[in-house]
């Protein structure tokens, strides 16, 4: 069987005809396999989900208890039968519950990687490599300029600033799936214990990550208009980027604005959104940790996605692998 047999890009996502379903559809479908909980990949409307525990649950909670008509849990590497092939889950370090999904039929393997990375995140299980014959990857940070820094540098750059402007609210812009924990973590884990005050929008998943066994320490609301604006003068506040651009911020005491994302990289970027402290930190490989993951699961083939998917597939074509990149549309990453 050609791989294209058992997977091939379709408007409304990645299609397998033999299992009758669709890989993170953009669209509307009967039977939908989820990666994991990023807007872009988990949309509510389909008949059926399969996904892992967690990525279902985080549906339900961003959408409401009726997101699907049915839901089906797959638990870590338990192989499932869908339709004529099977189907299985692997960690893919991404964010909670985040999975890479291996398709299989008559000994050909296929991976749907979806987003994922390779650096240390005690927020949510390690990228397991699995090996296969086509894997599919994606391309987010796919050019050699992109080199992600140590994450605990990084987030020490931002308690440093704390000593220098004591003064000051330092409002940390995170997404509020997987950045925004990942960061209030990080920041623990460099030592600061005082409460980090949290924007409303995340609450019910910062609470969702603490019932799955991951500290994030104390966390309080930041609702300026029931408490004085001085309790949060030298605090750490943590909220969407959306919020930082609306009258909430300037609430604070001399806001300084950070934001946590591999995309501060690009110096651009940070200027034009306000950025005062820009902390780059990704969910997403950044290129050496692409080429890594390629060389490790050595597989004959390549598919490329959402982001820049030219200079990987050329990359791969270089080492003689076979590589195609596949167009997907509607994949803009919210957890970049
Ligand atoms: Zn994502």
């Amino acid at each position: 069987m050609k791989p294209e047999q058992l997977l091939h890009p379709t408007p409304k996502g990645l299609y397998c005809p033999i299992g009758d379903f669709y890989v993170d559809p953009v669209r509307p479908v009967e039977r939908a396999l989820i990666t994991h909980g990023h807007a872009d990949h988990a949309r509510a409307g389909h008949t059926q989900v399969l996904a892992t525990r967690q990525t279902l649950d985080i549906m339900a909670i961003r959408y409401g208890a009726d997101f699907c008509v049915s839901e089906q849990a797959a638990g870590w590497g338990e192989v499932i039968d869908v339709g004529g092939g099977s189907v299985s889950f692997f960690p893919a370090g991404h964010v909670l519950g985040s999975a890479q999904i291996l398709i299989e039929k008559d000994g050909l393997k296929i991976v749907v990687s979806g987003d994922y990375k390779r650096g240390e995140d005690p927020t949510c299980a390690p990228f397991e490599p699995v090996k296969c014959d086509v894997f599919i990857t994606e391309a987010t940070f796919g050019l050699p300029v992109f080199h992600h820094p140590d994450p605990k540098d990084e987030t020490r750059k931002l308690l440093t600033s704390l000593k220098q402007f004591p003064e000051r609210s330092h409002l940390v812009g995170a997404y509020s799936l997987g950045k925004a924990q990942r960061v209030i973590r990080l920041i623990r884990d460099c030592g600061y214990d005082a409460p980090i005050y949290i924007h409303g929008a995340l609450a019910k998943l910062c609470d969702y990550y603490v019932g799955q066994g991951i500290a994030l320490g104390e966390l309080r609301p930041a609702t300026i208009e029931k408490s004085k604006p001085e309790i949060f003068r030298g605090a750490v506040i943590v909220g969407p980027p959306s919020a930082f651009a609306d009258r909430w911020a300037r609430r604070f005491n001399e806001p300084l604005i950070s934001f946590a994302s591999g995309w501060m990289m690009v110096r651009q970027r940070a200027k034009q959104g306000g950025v005062e402290l820009p902390l780059v930190i990704s969910d997403h490989c950044d290129w050496p940790e692409l080429l890594d993951t390629i060389r490790e699961i050595a597989p004959s083939e390549v598919w490329v996605t959402h982001g820049r998917e030219e200079a990987l597939v050329r990359w791969c074509e270089l080492q003689g692998i076979a590589a195609k990149p596949l167009h997907l549309v509607g994949y803009e990453d919210e957890g970049d």
